[in-house]
């Protein structure tokens, strides 16, 4: 769904979608959507602006990524509002020769006549990943030794000390 501005000109545009996966390219073969994106709310632009667009509502989805210690799927649970603002390109570019207030800071930008709803459901999608997830908060993980998940079978491996991993590091 495209939010063209001269269409924002005239009126604020609601929006409703259910999208299935595939149809929002996350750029990251490991992060999948799992089950249907539902995404509602509006956009607007904002008057005494130069052209920034609010675009604010709900996105309701599931999310896998693999689990940091084991590699297999962990769920991310993605049940949010979201509030976000995009300028045109061209504020980009001046905005860099003044100094950055905070809510410039968070604003996005725009190329050409409109935003594209896709683009804004996946920009916020990839914030709401977080730097560390593990699939429970118990997993056990991956043995360094035999690499087996030590979640499905517990193996009879030793781990080396500390100073023979070391070793190991510096023969990468
Ligand atoms: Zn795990
Ligand atoms: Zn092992």
């Amino acid at each position: 769904m495209f939010f063209s501005i001269r269409d924002l000109e005239l009126r604020k545009l609601p929006f409703e979608v259910e999208l299935p996966p595939g149809q929002i390219d996350f750029l990251d073969p490991e992060l999948k959507q799992n089950g249907n994106l539902h995404a509602a709310g509006q956009a607007e632009l904002l008057s005494s602006t130069l052209g920034e667009i609010r675009i604010h509502g709900h996105i309701r989805v599931n999310m896998d990524t693999p689990c940091d210690r084991c590699l297999e799927p962990a769920s991310l649970r993605i049940d949010s509002d979201f509030d976000l603002c995009y300028g045109p390109a061209e504020m980009a570019t001046s905005a860099e020769e003044v100094e950055l207030d905070d809510a410039e800071a968070e604003m996005g930008f725009y190329e050409g006549d409109g935003l594209e709803l896709a683009d804004v459901l996946r920009e916020f999608i990839l914030l709401q990943v977080p730097m560390q997830i593990v699939c429970r908060q118990d997993c056990k993980g991956i043995c360094p030794v035999c690499g087996g998940n030590r979640n499905s079978a517990a193996c009879e491996c030793r781990l080396p000390s500390a100073d023979d991993r070391w070793a190991a590091l510096k023969n990468l």
